[in-house]
């Protein structure tokens, strides 16, 4: 899909598989398939909003490192944002880094090492995008995305682009008024974050410990990471193992052996729907052993 950008929907390629654009490696067809690569959006802005125009449905994938797309595939106009630009906007007490929401998070960490700005340190092995880290509130090692973001650029069906101050976000854990808005989506153009200066060296000391923590205790291959909000005051791979469940498998995904949050898709055979089915399964497990009902971190997309 290189070449000038389409200036039609109805020019884009139809039905192509979106498993690929997804960590789980799992989903089926988008109808109308957009990789945006223009940092300022010029190639999609046009697209999105002839979509909206036409009532079509419309979504957004980052990196989709949270997201199961359903067998049945994703109807309308499905975007895939790999729009990438780091640049910084204002030097004073704190540092001003503006970045496309295409980029990747774990770019973004590395850029603020490599130039001593401290407070990404704790996404250098999250996966994913500025935009859905934006939406997520993305987090780890008691830091999260809201902890540096300043405003998002955003882009509606109504009203066009405008800018939001992160206060009016309502940044909870995993959580924003991002995540809540639904269809049409609020599409994040842009995230500009405010960093403290730190001594390079220092950063990479903490990135170097949490690379570590995750090489022990996460598994690697094809997963969403943690399916699972942790509930108030407990964690849901704790829970899910002492439901017995850690290393369960229904088909071709399992349980993590490692960590019980997270499930593994382990065959390129599996599908969707056995995910899910998993994970519905782990959910009615734990509510009736402990009578918690586990929150999904994860988003499902598509026609289900
Ligand atoms: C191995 C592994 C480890 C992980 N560890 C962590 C962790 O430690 N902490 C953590 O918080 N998460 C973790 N995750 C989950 C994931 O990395 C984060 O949720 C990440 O922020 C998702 O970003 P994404 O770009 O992949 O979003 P996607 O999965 O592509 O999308 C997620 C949601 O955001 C929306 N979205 C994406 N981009 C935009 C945009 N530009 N504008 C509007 N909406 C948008 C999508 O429509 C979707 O609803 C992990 C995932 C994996 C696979």
């Amino acid at each position: 899909m290189n070449g000038p950008p389409p200036s039609a929907i109805d020019d884009l390629p139809k039905g192509l598989s979106l498993a690929r654009y997804t960590a789980a490696r799992l989903g089926g067809p988008a109808d109308y398939l957009y990789i945006a690569k223009d940092p300022s959006y010029r190639d999609l802005l046009p697209l999105l909003d002839q979509a909206w125009k036409r009532e079509m449905p419309t979504t957004v994938i980052g990196g989709g490192a949270n997201i199961l797309i359903a067998d049945a595939g994703v109807r309308g106009l499905t975007i895939i944002n790999r729009a990438t630009e780091i640049k910084r906007v204002a030097e004073g007490n704190e540092t001003i880094i503006a970045a496309s929401s295409g980029t990747n998070l774990i770019r973004l960490a590395r850029y603020c090492q490599e130039n001593g700005l401290r407070g990404m340190e704790w996404a250098i092995a999250v996966p994913g995008t500025v935009g859905g880290a934006v939406v997520n509130n993305a987090g780890a090692h008691g830091g999260d995305i809201a902890g540096s973001l300043r405003r998002a650029l955003i882009h509606e069906a109504e009203g066009g682009s405008r800018w939001a101050a992160a206060g009016s976000l309502a940044y909870a854990y995993r959580q924003s008024a991002l995540k809540l808005r639904g269809s049409p989506p609020s599409f994040v153009l842009r995230a500009d974050f405010a960093f403290a200066r730190d001594d390079a060296a220092a950063i990479q000391r903490r990135m170097d410990e949490f690379n570590d923590y995750r090489r022990r205790t996460q598994p690697p291959g094809a997963s969403l990471g943690s399916i699972f909000k942790n509930p108030p005051g407990d964690y849901a791979g704790r829970l899910i193992e002492a439901a017995g469940l850690k290393g369960f498998s229904l088909g071709a995904v399992q349980v993590s052996p490692l960590h019980a949050n997270f499930i593994v898709n382990r065959s390129s055979d599996a599908s969707a729907s056995e995910y899910l089915a998993l994970i519905n399964l782990v959910r009615r497990r734990v509510q009736e052993r402990f009578d918690i009902e586990l929150e999904l971190e994860i988003q499902t997309l598509g026609d289900w």
